[in-house]
């Protein structure tokens, strides 16, 4: 008796256990209707749009790229390259021509229509060489920027004179005229960068004095900044022909003393000369932009 109740108890107990199984299987295939699905599925969909902070900051570093570029642009464009003509003049050439011509139109005075230029102390450099080396270097800076560029000679084998140099930048239609000169002096400590202007009572072109004088301290501020020379001084005067002939505004920067045997050394380096013609980019630029 006791025997067939532990089988009947026996019995029950593995039907329960078969059932239990058996919903335990079905309710893991198949635990809920395909609408409570849909359901989960936009609950899901509307989670992940909550917590996904990804999508607006990528967004927003996309917009900070655009007005990084449109800053850029609206820089650029401030300057606009590339409605600018420079006229550069590599100062003197390798034979100076002393013929005279007037120093301005109708003018009775007369100077040298090309006189040679000074010398380095120490290594020998000609002034028209190292002219010509940093206009070559600040034409390819310039045309770098977008700027056009208009070259008065190329090579040092030329016979234009300063009156015809001036003719050459007018002709071209340039809004700034940057001769590039190097200086000399009997006082072999003198060192230093100025420019040079004509002055407001010029009689030929004493209404590009404004102009040319801030030319004149940007393209020297440039030269400073750039090689960290001394700042000499902005010469105003009525005397330099190359000066008086032009029509467009005008600078003469006298980078550095050739008879100083430390700015010698400078000047005969190509680092150096690089640092010039950036330099005096850099104050075109700037000129451009006021
Ligand atoms: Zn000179």
């Amino acid at each position: 008796m006791l025997m067939r109740r532990l089988e009947v108890f026996l019995g029950s107990f593995i039907v329960v256990c078969l059932v239990c199984l058996g919903f335990m299987v079905f309710n893991d295939t198949i635990p809920v209707s395909s609408k409570d699905s849909e359901q989960e599925q936009v609950k899901a969909k509307e989670l992940e749009q909550e917590t996904a902070p990804e999508e607006p900051v990528i967004s927003d570093q996309a917009d900070e790229v655009v007005v990084t570029e449109t800053e850029e642009t609206a820089k650029s464009k401030s300057v606009d390259a590339e409605n600018h003509i420079v006229c550069i003049d590599a100062g003197h050439q390798q034979k100076a021509n002393m013929t005279k011509e007037p120093i301005g139109p109708g003018s009775s005075k007369k100077k040298p229509k090309v006189a040679g230029g000074t010398r380095g102390v120490k290594s020998g450099l000609m002034e028209y060489q190292l002219a010509l080396d940093i206009s070559l270097k600040l034409q390819e800076e310039l045309e770098s920027r977008g700027y056009t560029v208009v070259m008065v000679r190329t090579t040092n084998d030329v016979d234009i004179s300063n009156s015809e140099r001036a003719a050459i930048a007018n002709e071209a239609g340039a809004d700034a005229f940057v001769k590039i000169h190097a200086d000399g002096s009997d006082i072999s400590s003198v060192h230093g960068a100025s420019a040079l202007c004509q002055t407001a009572d010029n009689p030929y072109n004493g209404n590009l004095h404004d102009e040319s004088y801030a030319l004149s301290e940007c393209v020297l501020d440039g030269v400073v900044s750039a090689t960290g020379c001394k700042k000499r001084q902005i010469i105003e005067t009525d005397g330099m022909t190359g000066i008086n002939w032009s029509k467009v505004p005008t600078t003469i920067i006298e980078v550095g003393y050739l008879t100083n045997k430390d700015e010698d050394a400078k000047l005969n380096t190509d680092e150096y000369q690089t640092k010039i013609a950036q330099g005096i980019a850099d104050g075109i630029e700037a000129y451009y932009q006021r």
